[in-house]
């Protein structure tokens, strides 16, 4: 994709080709299924919260490059967080790919930073935020799931 560099780019590529957490969790607390009709991408999300805290996390579906490296990268940065920090996390993702040229909490989001490229494509912007909205959705117990349009 012209426009995000070469090393965002090995790292969009490297999350596709490996996607971390890319399995189901054994007994899960949540789970939500998201679709993003656009493009097709389709995710089904599982959590394990225990004591307010994201035990373990786990994806699968299918979807372009994007939306697998979005999602793989999600799974790596809520994995062990608090639900307060993960909405911090969300919210700060969901800041940076929808508002595009706003100040970035680098703290907050780390790696997911290599995602940032991502808000001057309109149309990926969906891809990118599926797994999110699907965690949200779980969150919130909406097991019947979410659809970006
Ligand atoms: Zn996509």
């Amino acid at each position: 994709m012209a426009g995000l560099s070469d090393l965002y780019q090995e790292i969009l590529l490297e999350h596709n080709s490996k996607p971390r957490n890319f399995r189901e969790v054994v007994e899960p607390t949540q789970s939500a299924e998201g679709f993003n009709p656009l493009c097709g991408d389709q995710i089904t999300l599982y959590l394990k919260v225990v004591d307010g805290v994201i035990d373990d996390v786990g994806f699968q579906g299918t979807g372009c490059a994007i939306s697998r490296a979005s999602a793989s990268m999600m799974t790596q940065s809520i994995k062990g967080q608090s639900l307060e920090k993960a909405e911090e996390i969300f919210d700060a993702f969901h800041h940076m790919i929808t508002e595009p040229g706003g100040e970035l909490d680098l703290d907050t989001l780390g790696d997911l930073e290599t995602l940032s490229g991502v808000n001057e494509y309109p149309t990926r912007i969906k891809c990118a935020i599926l797994a999110w909205h699907t965690m949200k959705a779980a969150l919130a117990g909406d097991s019947d799931g979410i659809t970006t349009e």
